[in-house]
């Protein structure tokens, strides 16, 4: 049967929970949240780093000098300045806030690190270097419960209904029991990215088939589609993030730095086939030609004790160890003599301090201190910057750039904020202000049109 509800948000990741937490804090009566997975999350909970922001209370606490305006320049050099300028303004000054509300509302962005591209301590996090995304989920899913909002799980949002005006009328959605329709004011879209429909990664950017995904399950891209056939514009759409070095089955993320420290990558032969330090694109395209398409990064102790992110790895059972090369490729499945062979050509290399096989510049180690260490891993697909077209009140917008009344979208599903390239912490601060700032505009909405 039918229902009836002032505000749908559509998706119960960070962006859909902060807009219905707003929303309630607010004053709305009556919203809810309709989820399609079995819990909430997305892909919010997997998110690692940090929150950036700046010029906030913790960063004066900790005697961090840092500007807005440095902010902003830092995420438009990052994202290849194809950033909507508007958009990272907005972003930018409404994080110190965002980290405040985060804290007012029971969770812990006390401490403070750094992420690439940045030049200063802006990277918000819990004590410890915790991961954020956990935190901030759970922070969020007790506020919810503890503001009695609906969250709908197992229900997938399948239309967004128009009225004659073009206004938002309601959403149809699915769950066990079949279709109906929630009758709403105002639809707060928040359901994430694409980053795991990999048709849908191949429709826009060809060059990613075959790459595996950091995403969770749900990352398909429905609120997309959504948006498209309700009329929204589409941004960005074959702007999106991949990382070469994922390990398959868990999608942990082994750092840059492995290979930037001295970490080489070999092939199910045993063999190199790339300079490892070329950029992203290169080395993952590589990878995807070698047999099975996988790869190994392989280090030495030297470079274990110089990265200390490695720990985490080695925790996680992710690694395989060994106190000879031999030893190792057995461990792996790779032949053991063609990968000795390889190890010595390598430390000659480095020792020479020319690579005549693939050209690389720095090689920091010689890769010939015991114990070995492989890592297996892919390259996969990890944020799309593109979606839905907004402005800074997160009114979703038509290709006219004229707003469709009543919509509103925040988080992954949109585009324009992180133009070529997501800059590591700035999803957070993207959910977390643009979150608030959609329920704001919802609310106001439906009580002007109430
Ligand atoms: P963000 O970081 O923008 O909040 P997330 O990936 O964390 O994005 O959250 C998006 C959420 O939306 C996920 O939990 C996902 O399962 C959910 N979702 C995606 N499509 C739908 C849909 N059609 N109906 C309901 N929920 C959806």
């Amino acid at each position: 049967t039918d229902k009836e509800a002032d505000i749908v948000v559509i998706g119960g990741g960070g962006a859909g929970m902060t807009a219905a937490l707003q929303a309630s804090q607010n004053g709305a009566k009556n919203v809810v949240i309709v989820e399609k997975m079995p819990q909430t999350g997305g892909n919010t909970v997997y998110a690692t780093g940090g929150l950036n922001a700046s010029e906030t209370s913790v960063q004066k606490k900790l005697n961090v000098k840092d500007s807005n305006q440095s902010f902003i320049d830092e995420t438009i050099a990052g994202g290849k300045k194809l950033n909507n300028p508007e958009l990272v303004k907005t972003m930018v000054e409404g994080s110190a806030a965002a980290v405040d509300w985060i804290n007012q509302i029971g969770g812990d962005l006390s401490e403070l690190g750094r992420s690439g591209g940045m030049s200063v301590d802006r990277l918000h996090r819990p004590k410890g270097g915790a991961a954020v995304g956990p935190m901030i989920v759970k922070t969020l899913n007790e506020n919810i419960e503890k503001e009695n909002i609906p969250v709908l799980l197992n229900t997938t949002a399948k239309e967004i209904v128009l009225n004659d005006k073009n206004a938002i009328a309601g959403v149809k959605v699915a769950d066990a029991s079949g279709e109906y329709t929630i009758k709403c004011k105002a639809v707060v879209l928040a359901a994430g990215g694409f980053g795991a429909n990999s048709d849908m990664v191949v429709k826009y950017a060809p060059n990613l088939k075959g790459f595996g995904t950091t995403n969770h399950k749900g990352a398909t891209g429905d609120g997309i589609i959504l948006a498209e056939k309700a009329n929204a514009a589409l941004v960005d759409m074959e702007k999106i993030q991949t990382h070469p070095t994922v390990e398959p089955s868990t999608s942990v993320m082994y750092t840059e730095g492995v290979r930037g420290d001295g970490g080489i990558l070999v092939n199910k032969e045993g063999k190199r086939f790339i300079n490892e330090l070329e950029t992203r694109d290169v080395v993952s395209a590589a990878i995807l030609e070698q047999p099975e398409a996988i790869s190994f990064l392989i280090f030495d102790q030297a470079v274990r004790e110089k990265l200390s992110a490695i720990e985490k790895y080695i925790n996680l059972k992710i690694i395989e160890e060994a106190e000879t090369p031999e030893e190792l490729a057995k461990k792996i499945g790779v032949d053991p003599a063609a990968f000795a062979e390889t190890m010595k050509a390598y430390s000659q290399a480095a020792a020479s301090g020319v690579d005549k096989d693939f050209g690389r510049k720095e090689m920091k180690s010689k890769l010939d201190k015991p114990k070995y260490y492989a890592g297996k891993c892919a390259p996969a697909i990890h944020h799309t910057m593109g979606g839905v077209k907004i402005n800074t009140v997160c009114e979703v917008l038509k290709a006219d750039n004229a707003a469709i009344p009543g919509f509103f979208a925040a988080g992954e599903v949109t585009g324009g904020v992180h133009g070529g390239n997501r800059i590591g912490g700035n999803a957070m601060a993207d959910i977390i202000v643009f979150g608030r700032i959609a329920a704001n505009s919802a609310c106001k909405y439906v009580e002007a049109n109430g």
